[in-house]
């Protein structure tokens, strides 16, 4: 990064440039026989052989501190897949020290340029990183083939590509001028460096968590999650090769208390990138209002947290599509997506025929370890979200009705059975709370109430994240969009409430869901800029009276 190439102005191209025309990664299937299913298969026996060591990057140094974590597999959690180093203080403030020196040069590298490194990671994660990085997903995260490939591998390529197009369309937006005059608008980055936090579910957001902020020019400390420690660290070693100079981002590793305490109180704070919990998201927001007389900047502060997503059958639904859609959106990746399914909504006339569908698909699911493809569910991702949704299985056997599973044994693995519960009330506390489990709590409800249940659905919980209506009248989807607006930035019509799709559906809730800054949108990347307008006179007056003040 010191070569007169990177001086301010040397950008060593003349032309308006023009990223590739991005289009979405087509997911592989996988299927029996397929070559991408042979070469997988290779890298998850190659990869579950070793126990490799993961240290702290910071400013493209690895450091070793020797307090070490272990990277498990979910499914088997006796197997260690790699030990991590946890960082310590000194390192931490190494870290935003090497992040706010990047992004002096980094700033200034043309726009071009930077998509360019992540244009080039796209590529090198749709073709030679791809196996890696799905069998890290599927071993340290249990995902099975088909969640890791719509994650770790396609919905990261589309981030990495999409952004990039993205930040071509703001750099391309500047105003009007006058005769005589030019305006321009300056995207700067921000101030001082980003700090990106990403949480264990999936793989894709700690790419773009750290990726958005850093195609913008900025610099950034990104702490994974310590569940998903092995596809994070294999993403900052592909980032490196993609040519993403030292110190944009720092991989830093460890106790998430200490590393936030000493990054949100420190004066070049520009900006947070966060997806977790509700409950941690706030505590950063207080921690940062405290500090606010610290800071050089206003931080930028954009979080996507906790949802209670739901879906809801009107008496016309289609009864079988409507139990596909609930089966696949509450029990896929164990029900550990912020989307996912968790309370439902169905009238008595159509219950029978759901739950026996439903029912009918839960007994057929299999679950495992994700090197058996034939597996449709895993395990949960550690004992503590284990212990967490069991004790709500406990409570739904005193005070609910459970219609399927309702198991769950550790020993071995965190496996949590596919469960349906039936609800005695509406506000029931399984119908309220962020499970985070493939737990699917269901209300039933007399067909004439309709309006009314809408209302319930929109005061039960306090997210704003993911919805669906399933309904073949009109008027009755009409309705739901009227009633439900603000209980959902994802709103589904007739499909289930997962599966949103880069550049197609923008992801976010809001509520108690987030900021909904639409993670792979326009609206995101602008959080990671701060503009500057700019007022070139070309002939400027020499004289300093105006016309007016002529003789009368
Ligand atoms: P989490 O809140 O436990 O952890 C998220 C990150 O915050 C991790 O890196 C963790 O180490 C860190 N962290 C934990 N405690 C902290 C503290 N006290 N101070 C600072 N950082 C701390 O969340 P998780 O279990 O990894 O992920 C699941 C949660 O994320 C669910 O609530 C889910 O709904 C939400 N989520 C939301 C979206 C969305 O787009 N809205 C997407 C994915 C996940």
């Amino acid at each position: 990064m010191t070569d007169s190439a990177l001086r301010p102005g040397a950008a060593g191209f003349n032309g308006v440039r023009r990223i590739p025309p991005t289009v979405n990664e087509p997911v592989r299937s996988y299927a029996p026989g397929s070559p991408e299913k042979a070469s997988l298969k290779k890298r998850l026996t190659a990869m579950a052989a070793e126990r490799i060591e993961i240290p702290v990057i910071i400013g493209g140094k690895e450091f070793r501190t020797g307090d070490i974590g272990h990277a498990v597999m979910p499914h088997k959690h006796a197997h260690i897949l790699a030990d991590y180093h946890k960082a310590n203080p000194a390192q931490v403030e190494l870290a935003i020290a090497a992040a706010v020196k990047a992004q002096k040069e980094w700033s200034q590298w043309s726009w071009e340029d930077r998509a360019a490194v992540f244009l080039k990671a796209a590529e090198l994660l749709a073709g030679p990183w791809r196996d890696t990085v799905n069998a890290a997903t599927m071993l340290n995260q249990s995902k099975t083939v088909y969640q890791s490939e719509i994650d770790a591998a396609c919905e990261l390529i589309d981030f990495w590509r999409l952004n990039a197009q993205y930040a071509q369309e703001i750099y391309h937006e500047q105003p009007m001028s006058s005769a005589g005059v030019w305006n321009m608008s300056d995207y700067r980055s921000l101030e001082g460096f980003v700090y990106a936090i990403s949480p264990f579910n999936f793989t894709a957001i700690g790419g773009n968590l750290a990726g958005s902020p850093a195609l913008m020019g900025n610099g950034i400390v990104w702490k994974p999650a310590a569940t998903a420690m092995l596809s994070g660290y294999y993403l900052m070693k592909l980032l490196e090769e993609a040519g993403l100079p030292p110190g944009v981002i720092n991989f830093v590793p460890g106790d998430p208390i200490m590393i936030s305490e000493k990054v949100l109180s420190h004066r070049d704070l520009a900006g947070v990138h966060f997806t977790g919990s509700t409950g941690v998201f706030n505590s950063m927001w207080k921690t940062i209002g405290s500090n606010m007389a610290n800071y050089r900047s206003y931080p930028r502060i954009v979080g996507e947290t906790g949802g209670k997503d739901y879906m809801i059958a009107h008496p016309s639904a289609d009864a079988q599509a409507f139990a596909v859609g609930l089966v696949r959106g509450a029990y896929e990746y164990q029900g550990q997506k912020c989307s996912a399914a968790s309370r439902a909504y169905v009238p008595k006339s159509l219950w029978p025929a759901v739950r026996d569908a439903a029912v009918a698909m839960i007994n057929d699911i299999r679950m495992g370890d994700t090197r058996d493809f034939r597996n449709f569910m895993s395990a949960v991702i550690d004992k503590k979200a284990f212990d967490k949704i069991s004790s709500y299985l406990d409570d739904a056997k005193k005070n609910a009705k459970i219609i399927a599973g309702g198991g769950a044994r550790g020993e071995e693995g965190y496996f949590i059975e596919p469960t349906l519960v039936e609800a005695p009330t509406a506000d029931y506390r399984l119908m309220c709370e962020e499970i985070f489990g493939p737990v699917l709590t269901v209300f039933v409800y007399d067909d004439d109430k309709w309006t009314e249940m809408l209302e319930t659905v929109d005061r039960t919980s306090p997210y704003g994240l993911t919805g669906a209506v399933f309904s073949r009248d009109r008027q009755a989807v009409r309705e739901a969009l009227v009633t439900l607006r603000n209980s959902a930035g994802n709103f589904y019509i007739n499909d289930k409430c997962t599966g949103a799709v880069v550049g197609q559906q923008p992801f976010g809730g809001s509520r108690g869901s987030g900021t909904n800054d639409k993670a792979g949108s326009k609206l995101n990347l602008l959080r990671w800029v701060s503009p500057r307008s700019i007022k070139e006179t070309f002939v400027p007056p020499t004289a300093y009276q105006y016309p007016f003040m002529g003789e009368e």
